[in-house]
């Protein structure tokens, strides 16, 4: 179907997915660019709506096409209206929100999990999601009101890593009640407090029980019920006179020192 008005009820509708209430009613989110899109093909989620110019002919349309439910064609001034880009990609689809749950992790699992408590900067989040990523994790748990995981700007930020991972969304007293079901579990907490020696904290972990890495929010730091909850808490060293390190750096700080003996024996 091919669409040349803005008041056409599907760019609307389309349009309302820029904001929380939009993307909650409808259940979907926008993702832009054929390489997010071929990432999320590749990692097996199907686009709900395709969206392209017409001119579009970039051979990695054709697998999108065809998994897609329905394709619109639309001019790129009806794209920019989407996106609310001046220069949007020509390339763009709606997937569904799709979360996971706690028990979804399993008893069991092989690598860390990453637990953000009330993140509010959805930038943060994007990058936190890509590092994770490539650090080799496969859960995020949301803790608390936390910034919405579908924002254009974290979806942008993660650069197609939102498919490689599952989220889950948790409030506190529901995480910590998960977390005394798994007693041997390995509880790391970031913290300006924190005693344990950063580098080498693998060395303090064992890859057989369950890890979970739990960073604070920006302006707090980690809550005081959360801090309780860690057997392990640290602190990165830092030589100058800051306070503390930007959200997104500590964490992928932390994970990377976390995963060592896994991503030392990776390529
Ligand atoms: N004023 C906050 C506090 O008292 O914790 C600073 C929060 S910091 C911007 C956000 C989060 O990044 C912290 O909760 C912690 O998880 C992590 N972080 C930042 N710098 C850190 C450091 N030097 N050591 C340990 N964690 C750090």
């Amino acid at each position: 179907m091919h669409i040349t008005s803005a008041t056409n009820p599907r760019v609307k509708s389309l349009t309302t997915l820029a904001t929380k209430k939009g993307r909650r009613e409808q259940g979907q989110f926008l993702v832009e660019g054929l390489q997010a899109l071929t990432f999320a093909l590749q990692a097996g989620h199907k686009p709900h709506t395709l969206i392209h110019t017409p001119e579009e002919s970039h051979p990695l349309l054709a697998p999108l096409q065809e998994a897609a439910g329905n394709t619109l064609t639309m001019p790129p001034h009806l794209l920019a209206k989407l996106t609310r880009r001046e220069n949007p990609q020509t390339v763009l689809a709606t997937f569904p929100t799709t979360t996971s749950s706690l028990e979804e992790i399993g008893k069991n699992p092989k690598a860390p999990i990453l637990v953000l408590d009330r993140i509010r900067d959805p930038g943060n989040l994007g990058t936190i999601i890509r590092t994770a990523d490539a650090a080799g994790l496969a859960h995020i748990v949301l803790v608390g009101d936390c910034t919405d995981a579908f924002a254009p700007e974290t979806v942008r930020a993660t650069m197609g890593s939102l498919f490689h991972l599952h989220l889950v969304h948790s409030t506190e007293d529901e995480f910590l009640s998960y977390l005394k079901n798994m007693p041997e579990a390995q509880i790391i907490g970031t913290h300006l407090n924190g005693k344990i020696p950063f580098f080498g904290v693998a060395e303090n972990l064992t890859l057989k029980a369950p890890r979970f890495v739990l960073m604070g929010t920006e302006q707090a730091g980690l809550s005081e019920a959360l801090t309780s909850a860690c057997t392990h808490l640290t602190r990165i060293p830092m030589a100058g006179r800051l306070e503390s390190l930007n959200l997104a750096i500590a964490t992928a700080l932390t994970l990377y020192e976390v995963q060592k003996p896994v991503l030392l024996s990776s390529t």
